[in-house]
C-alpha cells in the first residue's frame, strides 16, 4: 500500500509499505477511506513538532472495516467507522485518575506520530477506539470526529456560559471548530481574529459564521475585552493576558514553540485562568454522535480534497511549501482531507 512516510524536517515521501494483518483478537483492520490535515502535520512536515523517523503520518481518519479480530464482536466488514487515533492503555497511573490524554505510554502509541498513522490505505487498530459513521454522513467529515473531540475536550474544561464576551485567536480549522462547539453551548455571538487575508476571504465566501459572531484581520487588544479568550496560535497570551476581563478564561491550545512573559501577579490578583488542553478526553463519542446529526455544517469548512499523490500539493495550499521549506500565510484551503 503507498503512504505518505516523514524523513526528515521538510522531508517526506511517498512509498509502498506493507498491509497490516491482524495478530490479536481485539484487532480491527479499517480501509482508510478519507484523513484530514491537521496542523499537527503541518508542524511535524516542518520540523517544529517532534515525530519518529520514518512514521506514516495522518491521524484523523474514517474508513471502512476490512477484518475484525475473533472478540471484536461489535464490528463486521464493510461497517462504516471513525477511528480514534488516541490510544491509551486504561491501567497506568494518568489513566487511572481519568487523564487518559496524558497516558503514560503515549509517546510510543501516538498514529501518525510515534507509531504508523493513516496517510495510507489500511490501518489496524482495537476495537475500543473505533466508532460508527452513519450511513449518509461522508468520510471526510467523519475524519473530523478527531480534532472536534479535542476542541470539545477543551470547551469542556472552559465551563463556558452565553454570557462570556468571546474572543477566538485564529481561523484555521480548530478555530472554526471552537466556533461550532460553543455556538453548541449557546454562545451566539464572539470575534475571530484571523492574520491570513486567504483564509477570511474563504470563510467569508462559504458563510461559515452565523448569528452576530464577527470576523477580525488583527488582535489589537484593549483592557476588560474578553471574557473568554481561545488562543489556537499557541503565539498570543501576552496580548490575551492584556484583552482578558478580570476572572476571565485563556484556554490554549495552539503547538507552537515560544515564550511569552506574564506577570504573576496580575493573574492572581484578576482572578484570570489559563488553561491548557491537549488531545482528547472522555469527549471522543460526543464528537462522532455530533458529526453523525449531520447538522454542523461542516461541509462548508471541509473546502479541499486530494488523492494520495498530490500530498505535496495539498501541504502547498495550507501554506507549506516543501519545495522553499517554508510556511506562510497564503492559503489556498480551510480543512484540507486526501481521499484514499
Ligand atoms: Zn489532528
Ligand atoms: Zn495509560
Amino acid at each position: 500500500m503507498k503512504a505518505i512516510v516523514y524523513n526528515n524536517p521538510w522531508d517526506i515521501s511517498i512509498e509502498e509499505r506493507e498491509e497490516p494483518l491482524i495478530t490479536s483478537p481485539d484487532e480491527v483492520i479499517v480501509a482508510i477511506s478519507a484523513t484530514g490535515i491537521c496542523g499537527t502535520d503541518l508542524s511535524i512536515v516542518s520540523g517544529e513538532y517532534a515525530a519518529r523517523q520514518r512514521v506514516i503520518i495522518g491521524h484523523e481518519s474514517a474508513g471502512v472495516i476490512v477484518a475484525s479480530g475473533s472478540n471484536a464482536l461489535h464490528w463486521k466488514e464493510g461497517d462504516r467507522v471513525i477511528i480514534d487515533p488516541t490510544y491509551y492503555c486504561g491501567e497506568c497511573s494518568h489513566c487511572r485518575k481519568g487523564l487518559r490524554n496524558h497516558c503514560l505510554k503515549k509517546a510510543t502509541t501516538e498514529a501518525g506520530v510515534s507509531i504508523d498513522g493513516t496517510f495510507t490505505s489500511y490501518f489496524k487498530t482495537t476495537s475500543r477506539f473505533i466508532y460508527p459513521l452513519n450511513d449518509g454522513i461522508p468520510f471526510e467529515q467523519g475524519a473530523m470526529s478527531e480534532p472536534l473531540s479535542c476542541v470539545l475536550t477543551a470547551v469542556k474544561k472552559l465551563a463556558v456560559n452565553p454570557f462570556m464576551r468571546t474572543a477566538i485567536l485564529g481561523g484555521g480549522p480548530i478555530g472554526l471548530l471552537f466556533y461550532l462547539a460553543l455556538s453548541q453551548h449557546g454562545l451566539r455571538n464572539g470575534t475571530i481574529y484571523e492574520a491570513s487575508k486567504d483564509r477570511i476571504k474563504l470563510i467569508e465566501q462559504r458563510g461559515i459564521l452565523q448569528g452576530d459572531w464577527k470576523l477580525e484581520p488583527e488582535f489589537i487588544p484593549e483592557k476588560n475585552q474578553f471574557d473568554l479568550i481561545i488562543d489556537t496560535t499557541g503565539s498570543l497570551l501576552e496580548k490575551s493576558v492584556q484583552a482578558i476581563a478580570d476572572g476571565g478564561k485563556i484556554s490554549l491550545m495552539g503547538l507552537r514553540n515560544n515564550q511569552q512573559t506574564i506577570n504573576p501577579r496580575e493573574i492572581a490578583d484578576r482572578s484570570i485562568s489559563i488553561i491548557g488542553s491537549i488531545d482528547s478526553q472522555d469527549t471522543f463519542k460526543h464528537a462522532t454522535d455530533l458529526i453523525n446529526s449531520g447538522s454542523l455544517g461542516l461541509e462548508k469548512i471541509i473546502t479541499n480534497q486530494y488523492q494520495l499523490s498530490d500530498f505535496s500539493k495539498a501541504l502547498k495550499d495550507l501554506g507549506c511549501d516543501l519545495q522553499k521549506k517554508q510556511r506562510s500565510n497564503e492559503i489556498a484551503s480551510l480543512k484540507s482531507v486526501i481521499l484514499i
